[in-house]
């Protein structure tokens, strides 16, 4: 079974708006297992929307369309797959019942143009569009099966995974599906990552193993193909055991788990409240612990660099988290200081017992994608820390 998708709409081709939709539609068909083997993007223009379908009729079994359901004049998707089919467009009795009641309940005049989104394909089956207008259209040709969805992404990702997916699974008798799981790893790099898993990277298939770098962390996603669920978990458990075997310690969480969300949980398991003191970073550590709803963090202060930061920076960090804990009257302090012109910050924590540790943290400037990745490598040894990792093999670096 082949799909393709054709993504109609002139402002695509001139750059004013992103494709989205491709991407999504990308997405879900991947994760459902579904091959899709080519995409084309074309503008409101009958003669190369008919052309642009037609040949992908030549090669697929199912074509997906998005954009062009509307009801202004360029909205010519309707009259395209209606000639394509060879079918004469109707007017539909139910379509029309449906538009003047979603006109009724969301309180405005239903327009003449409007009438034109109750036309469909003689034989087309509609899609409901829960969160719009225009309804969707699943056309047989006689070739293949031509899907239209509406351009607006709310309404297109509705309508896909909740009528689309379950028709094509359905008519097309497809039982498996592809789960995935993304193991994240922060503080080192992509390459790093890639000579200690590169092999199996190389030779998994069935689970497959796929790397994706970002500022915030290096994702290891592990995707299986199964009948069910289960049985794509147990897939999954086997091969992120080996890719662990390889990181020790380095695995940070999982699927949602964020570095803040992680490292507060784990303060949180030894009963320690947190305040910082940040410079570098201008307060970004405080703000991704607040966005992940710490529950250890009392208080925070962001001094821009220079500031405060004494002579010996190593001293003043942990002067700074001592003094910052007693403050907020915290359990544990976490500070931060750094020489711009040296380009080095030297971070300090402080727990209720024993001794200060303190690591430095090697940053490039103070914009936003540096304090990003900062507060990240700051955050990162303070896992490991509490997380009683031994860090001298694998430092955590820029
Ligand atoms: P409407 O009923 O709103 O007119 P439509 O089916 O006619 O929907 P379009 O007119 O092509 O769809 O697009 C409507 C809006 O949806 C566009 O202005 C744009 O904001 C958004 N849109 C369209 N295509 C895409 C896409 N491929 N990716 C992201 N957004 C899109
Ligand atoms: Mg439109």
């Amino acid at each position: 079974m082949h799909t393709e998708i054709v993504m109609i709409g002139t402002e695509l081709l001139l750059g004013q708006i992103v494709d989205t939709n491709a991407a999504y539609i990308g997405r879900i068909l991947a994760e459902n297992g579904i091959n899709l083997f080519q995409k084309t993007t074309v503008g409101d223009n009958r003669a190369r929307i008919l052309r642009v379908l037609d040949a992908a009729l030549d090669r697929a079994d199912v074509v997906l369309t998005s954009g062009g359901l509307g009801p202004t004049e360029d909205d010519i998707t309707r009259e395209c797959v209606a000639e394509l089919a060879g079918q004469p467009l109707e007017f539909r009795h139910d379509l029309y019942e449906q538009l003047a009641a979603r006109f009724q309940r969301i309180r405005r005049p239903m327009s003449d143009n409007n009438k034109k989104q109750a036309f469909a394909p003689r034989g087309a089956t509609a899609i409901e569009n829960p969160n719009g207008t225009a309804p969707g259209l699943i056309v047989d040709t006689g070739r293949g099966v031509v899907i239209c969805m509406p351009g607006v992404p709310h309404e297109l990702e509705a309508m896909l995974t909740a009528s689309v997916l379950p028709y094509i699974r359905e008519r097309f008798g497809l039982s498996g599906l592809v789960h995935y799981r993304v193991l994240k790893v922060c503080g080192v790099g992509e390459s790093r990552v890639d000579s200690a898993i590169g092999d199996l990277i190389v030779s998994s298939d069935n689970p497959k193993i796929g790397l994706l770098a970002s500022p915030d962390a290096v994702k290891i996603r592990i995707s299986a193909r199964a009948n069910t669920l289960h049985e794509a978990d147990a897939l999954i458990d086997a091969l992120e055991s080996h890719v662990r075997d390889r990181l020790p310690g380095l695995v940070m969480g999982v699927d949602e788990d964020t570095l803040q969300s992680v490292v507060d949980g784990l303060l949180v398991q030894r009963g320690w409240t947190l305040a910082v003191a940040e410079s570098v970073t201008g307060g970004m550590i405080a703000q991704r612990l607040t966005a992940a709803g710490s529950q250890s963090l009392m208080g925070a202060v962001a001094v821009p660099p220079g500031r405060l930061d004494g002579h010996d920076l190593q001293q003043a960090a942990v002067q700074w988290a001592a003094n910052v804990r007693a403050q907020f009257q915290a359990d544990a302090g976490l500070a931060m200081t750094a020489n711009l012109s040296e380009r080095r910050a030297v971070a300090a924590f402080c727990p209720p017992d024993g001794p200060t540790a303190t690591w430095e943290l090697a940053f490039a400037r103070c914009d936003e994608l540096s304090q990003l990745r900062t507060s990240v490598i700051c955050l990162e040894r303070l896992r490991r820390l509490l997380s009683g990792i031994e860090d001298s093999a694998q430092d955590a670096r820029t």
